[in-house]
């Protein structure tokens, strides 16, 4: 048989396979031709070319030459323009830049009839505009702003290409026309000196294609670098920036470019092409033989081919994102982990259906939490209460955090109760929108324990005391045994007394002895990687005992049992139980039946909870 062989590091993933055979295939492309109206750009090798894919969670995917460094050009237009409206507000930059595609060349000398406006912030004349809504603000110049800023979406500290900056600031004349000309129409107030040379300087500043593909990731994750978590760009403005990206990113190519790729871009006659999946990953494309229109030629022909063969279009992009109700069950199907004696067992078989508990998932987001609305409108009728578990909730935006606290609202109404788990940071979010403070819980184990509290009080089942001490005879350990038999136990239990978060058991001790709990009550925590405080298996409360599982097999305990209050126990000592072998094997054989009796009640339960997660 031959033996399993270990992939080394040299072995590839089918992903970075797939992106050398593109790069393979596009190698040997030599159409279009560098940039020389800017003589510096001219001394790109043409032959440089490099691809890179950056995920949301902060990998980058790189071939080719992903490392050179190049001038960043027109790809900083749709960045320094989120500065804009950062600084601004969308308000004031949309009364001086129009959003609507002009269908002319990047440099075209065109303005709004009547209005003087650039079209759209991604062609030079609204780019420049865009560039006087810079604020000087600290003492810190625009140009010192928009180099931060870029740095920030890059994730590293960007340097400027003086002599790339000198070559255009020396040549760009036409440039300077638009400048004047957005001056005469008052899109810019001062004189626009210091407006060109800032945006000569922005267009000079270095990237490399890694930095194009993070810039890009970083707009498809809501504004925040994924490698650095740095918010670099204002989440509400992302839709802006990627709004004009898709409609006018391309120049006069921008219908045909979002007709065929699908993806908002931007290029820069650097041959830069940044080109963004919103909130799955970023595309960074580096080569600098350029089209007609100023695109890098070979950039859109990979664009176009990556998006077809990784289906990244857009407009058909998967069946939307996954459902947020994750699993649904009632009360009646998994308990709470308190235990509970069997006349509270028997209320909740019976109403349990009254409780009911959503599990939900991923982006919570109108289309994926209208389902989970309508699902609860429609048990209301039947229910008393909810429990939401948001414990596997990736995110929510302000809408469905509002429609949540409002069906909380409606609910209660209605007497009905609608409790929220492990909302985390959403939970102050939520808060805003006027939930009911009380409904907050971080744990969803406590909170179908609440509501357990809350449907047997409705029965008349007062959860007991906490300080009463039960009688033995009264424990079910010791259910139905004669004054002899208890009489003979009496003096061999020891008792134990726990202060409340003291530890009674602990995870992989030797278990000799079993717990018969008198006083007060313990959870039992099982310890995870991970979590600092274990977690919680089971709540005990006086009347029930412990411990039966090491007592039985021998193996070491499982979970460490911790007093919750002032707790009052009694030990049975494997010793004691072996020697009952000789003295009184009937007592034994009580003893062992109570035990099982009890074993089989856990396997129930968590036969039942199986079925409500699986079945
Ligand atoms: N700095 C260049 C210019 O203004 C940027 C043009 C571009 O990349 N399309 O001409």
């Amino acid at each position: 048989m031959q033996a399993t062989q270990t992939l080394g590091p040299e072995w590839a993933s089918p992903i970075e396979v797939y992106l050398r055979s593109l790069h393979a295939r596009h190698a040997e492309y030599g159409q279009g031709k560098v940039a020389d109206y800017i003589p510096e750009l001219a001394k790109a090798d043409p032959r440089w070319f490099g691809i890179c894919i950056a995920t949301r969670d902060g990998h980058v995917y790189e071939v080719g030459d992903s490392r050179q460094l190049f001038t960043i050009q027109s790809v900083s237009k749709a960045l320094v323009y989120g500065l804009a409206l950062e600084d601004q507000g969308e308000a004031q930059v949309l009364a001086r830049i129009g959003v609507e595609p002009s269908g002319d060349a990047f440099n075209a000398i065109s303005l709004q009839p009547g209005s003087g406006m650039p079209f759209n912030p991604m062609i030079n004349a609204g780019a420049i505009a865009t560039c006087g809504q810079i604020q000087k603000r600290n003492g810190r110049t625009r140009i010192e702003r928009i180099q931060s800023y870029l740095s920030g979406c890059a994730g590293r500290k960007l340097d400027i290409d003086a002599q790339v900056y000198r070559s255009e600031s020396e040549t760009g004349h036409r440039n300077r026309a638009i400048g004047w000309m957005l001056r005469n129409f008052d899109i810019i107030e001062e004189e626009p000196t210091d407006i060109l040379e800032t945006y000569f300087a922005q267009c000079a500043i270095q990237v490399n294609c890694r930095d194009l593909a993070l810039m890009a990731a970083t707009l498809a994750n809501q504004g925040v670098n994924p490698l650095t978590r740095h918010q670099a760009i204002a989440p509400e403005c992302i839709d802006n920036i990627l709004s004009v990206m898709s409609t006018c990113g391309m120049y006069d190519f921008s219908g045909e470019w979002i007709y065929r790729v699908g993806l908002p871009a931007k290029s820069g006659v650097g041959g830069g092409i940044m080109a963004v999946l919103p909130g799955q990953l970023g595309i960074g494309i580096f080569s600098p033989l350029l089209d007609g229109q100023g695109n890098s030629a070979r950039g859109i022909r990979v664009c176009a081919d990556l998006s077809h063969e990784l289906a990244l279009h857009v407009f058909n992009n998967g069946n939307g994102p996954l459902p947020a109700l994750r699993l649904k069950y009632d009360n009646a199907q998994v308990r709470s982990r308190r235990r509970r004696p069997q006349a509270q067992r028997e209320v909740l078989a019976e109403h349990g259906k009254r409780i009911r508990v959503l599990e939900l998932q991923g982006d919570l987001i109108f289309s994926t939490l209208e389902p989970v609305l309508r699902s609860v409108h429609q048990q209301a009728g039947e229910c008393g209460f909810f429990v939401l578990s948001l414990r596997s909730v990736i995110s929510a935006d302000d809408t469905s955090l509002r429609l949540l606290a409002e069906l909380q609202q409606a609910l209660t109404g209605r007497g009905v109760r609608l409790f929220v788990c492990q909302a985390r940071a959403l939970e102050s979010r939520m808060r805003r929108f006027a939930a009911d403070p009380e409904c907050f819980y971080g744990d969803d184990d406590r909170a179908l324990e609440e509501c357990e509290n809350l449907l047997l009080a409705e029965h008349s089942h007062t959860v007991p005391a906490a300080t009463a001490r039960v009688a033995l005879g009264e424990c079910e350990l010791f259910a139905g045994l004669g004054t002899k038999d208890l009489d003979w136990l009496q003096p061999r239990l020891k008792e134990q007394r726990h202060e409340a978060g003291e530890f009674i058991v602990r995870a992989a001790d030797a278990g000799d002895a079993l717990f018969v709990l008198q006083k007060g009550s313990v959870e039992v925590r099982l310890p995870a990687p991970g979590r600092k405080q274990g977690k919680r298996i089971d709540v005990f409360t006086a009347g029930m005992s412990f411990g039966e599982m090491a007592f039985i097999d021998g193996a070491p305990r499982s979970a460490d049992v911790i007093a919750l209050e002032p707790v009052v126990c009694r030990v049975l000592e494997l010793s004691t139980f072996k020697e009952l072998d000789e003295t009184n094997p009937r007592l034994k054989i009580k003893l062992l039946e109570q035990i099982t009796r009890q074993l089989s009640v856990s396997l129930r339960r968590i036969n039942s909870e199986v079925l409500a997660y699986k079945g």
